[in-house]
């Protein structure tokens, strides 16, 4: 799933995080035209959205907004777009955690295919990765190839959906990042964090633990590495 395919265009879901920001440079490495789109869905975090406008800039990309707030008008009942829920600081014994959007990747992806077609493009990247799986189904990558398949039946095309991150833990995106000489660009400028803190984040939320954690591992990793 990882051919380089020089002469065609890609569109990255690219929300200004960790993972969208490893897959928008590891796209500029492999396709003539990258596009970045990210989208407005009723997040709580302005931040989220302005982090990824400075960022797709500085990697020499258009930057595209596309509006998705129906999602947060369906479905008003999770900690992401509703800030008088709580969210879930560790995976509950049953069910995905509360802030799981549902049906939200196969918005963005079905969305992001409609614009993939209309600026002829074939690749669709996205950074949703099963190995921290944290209880979203939609990260998985049955609904990966099946949501491919859909898409291509859909539209008649040959859609290929590449998923750089679908089996790296979170040590190995950093790895990834620090490969494609954007390490510190991606420690500093992306807002992975929950609560909208750029950078290593608030420190306590779900997404703050596993990319501060797998930050340490790697940096581990890295100092052994080189002595
Ligand atoms: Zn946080």
């Amino acid at each position: 799933m990882t051919q380089t395919n020089c002469g065609t265009s890609a569109v990255v879901l690219f929300s200004g995080g960790q993972d969208s920001t490893t897959c928008l440079f590891w796209a500029k490495e492999r396709y003539a035209k990258v596009y970045a789109l990210c989208f407005r869905y009723g997040q709580k975090h302005a931040t989220e959205i302005e982090a990824a406008g400075k960022i797709a800039k500085m990697a020499g990309i258009k930057f595209h907004i596309l509006d998705a707030s129906f999602i947060s008008s369906l479905s008003s009942c999770n900690a992401l777009v509703n800030s008088s829920i709580v969210m879930d600081e560790s995976k509950p014994e049953q069910g995905p955690p509360n802030t799981f959007v549902p049906g939200r990747n196969m918005f963005f992806i079905g969305m992001a295919a409609v614009f993939a077609f209309h600026h002829d493009a074939d690749v669709i990247v996205t950074g949703v990765s099963q190995t921290d799986f944290s209880g979203y189904p939609d990260c998985r990558e049955p609904f990966i190839l099946s949501m491919n398949e859909t898409l291509n039946e859909a539209m008649d095309r040959q859609f290929r959906i590449e998923t750089p991150l679908m089996y790296l833990d979170k040590a190995q995106t950093w790895a990834l990042a620090d490969s494609l000489g954007v390490f510190d660009l991606v420690r500093t400028e992306t807002v992975t964090c929950y609560n909208g803190v750029k950078g290593s984040g608030c420190g306590h939320c779900p997404a703050c633990l596993l990319r501060n954690r797998g930050l340490k591992t790697y940096l581990k990793q890295r100092d052994v590495k080189t002595e």
